[in-house]
């Protein structure tokens, strides 16, 4: 009987950490391990890490590239050193710049300064969305995401096992026309933003067209492991998302400013919306895309970004009947099981980009 229990007892203590069969309420917002795998440090004198702290978040800060290298220089030399302040807080995401993808030597230069980047600390290369939206080459066209040309840095991202993450598109939402979109942040962002509202430029490519080249170049490189930004710019629907996901199976998403999309589902059909997150709860990483810039937002940014974490909280973990301001209307939450929330929170970034944090409690991987 004794070994009965004591093996019942050591079944039990040798049990993954995982929350199963078990909930979590909104009381149990700290208690969780999280990482936001979507952020942007843009000040050498980050702010709001004690709140953070309390709340258990560390970041993954990306690069974006704007056009130039030396900007990309630039972001990198303060990436790098916020790194090297906060090791364990703050992880970075480097990049490159299409600057001079013309000319000879274009190249070699990228492939020395992603992996001068990775000497420095970074766990990643970003591609942004300027692919296929904004640089032309000298003959003035678009360069998009399976250009000839990139492919030879995707391949050799593919050879060394080094992560790509990628904003490319944008929602559908940036093909419509504003009172059409279905989120006001999205609204929001295109009126503020007409240089990217589409709906404005008919003469470039299409939504169909962005995803159609973002899928070409994943075609081409089966092996390279890929985070789509933004739910992959598939938001809007996640049965498209669930089919993409399904012919990628290596790849993974953030949820990244694109939580509003999934809330205006849930406005018709939460089960749909709740059947989703059970299914792929192994590739959904939760990201904010939360900008930290000069220290006199501190305390503005304070309010409002605990704000938005609980709100996502409560949407995660509770049943409750929500209004937020990216959609209009009231759903109910979710209510996933813990096990999910804390895969989405942490544990899939953890496993998918083991570079970047050591796992809390355990040893550094190697
Ligand atoms: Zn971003």
């Amino acid at each position: 009987m004794k070994w009965l229990i004591s093996a019942f007892l050591s079944a039990i203590l040798l049990q993954p950490s995982f929350a199963q069969g078990k909930e979590y309420g909104m009381a149990d917002f700290d208690k969780v391990e999280k990482i936001d795998m979507h952020a942007h440090f843009a000040t050498g004198s980050p702010y709001n890490l004690d709140l953070a702290g309390e709340s258990r978040f560390r970041f993954l800060s990306i690069e974006v590239e704007k056009g130039t290298w030396a900007d990309v220089f630039r972001q990198e030399e303060l990436l790098a050193s916020l790194h090297r302040r906060y090791p364990e807080k703050i992880a970075y995401v480097g990049t490159f710049s299409l600057e001079g993808i013309d000319e000879p030597g274009w190249l070699e230069k990228t492939i020395q300064w992603i992996e001068k980047c990775r000497a420095q600390g970074s766990v990643a290369v970003k591609a942004w969305k300027n692919i296929g939206m904004e640089f032309r080459d000298r003959q003035g066209r678009l360069v998009m995401i399976d250009d000839p040309r990139l492919q030879h840095v995707f391949r050799y991202l593919e050879e060394k096992r080094i992560p790509l993450i990628a904003h490319l598109g944008e929602p559908r939402n940036c093909w419509l026309p504003l009172e059409q979109m279905t989120t006001n942040n999205d609204r929001n962002y295109f009126r503020n933003n007409p240089k990217y509202h589409m709906y404005l430029h008919p003469e470039m490519p299409s939504y169909e067209d962005q995803l159609a080249a973002r899928d070409r170049m994943l075609d081409r490189h089966p092996g390279l492991r890929f985070l789509g930004c933004h739910l992959a710019s598939l938001e809007w629907n996640v049965e498209l998302l669930a089919k993409w996901l399904d012919r990628y199976p290596r790849a993974v998403v953030d949820l990244a400013a694109r939580i509003g999309s999934l809330q205006h589902q849930t406005l018709r059909d939460r089960e749909k919306v709740r059947q989703f997150f059970l299914r792929y709860q192994d590739r959904i990483l939760y990201g904010t895309d939360s900008a930290f810039r000069e220290t006199t937002q501190a305390a503005r940014d304070k309010e409002s970004l605990k704000k938005m974490w609980l709100s996502d909280w409560q949407y995660w973990v509770t049943d409750e009947w929500m209004e937020v301001a990216k959609v209009n209307g009231k759903f109910q939450g979710l209510k996933l099981p813990g096990e999910v929330v804390e895969k989405i929170y942490a544990r899939n970034a953890l496993r998918w980009l083991p570079e970047a944090f050591p796992a809390a409690g355990a040893p550094a991987r190697k």
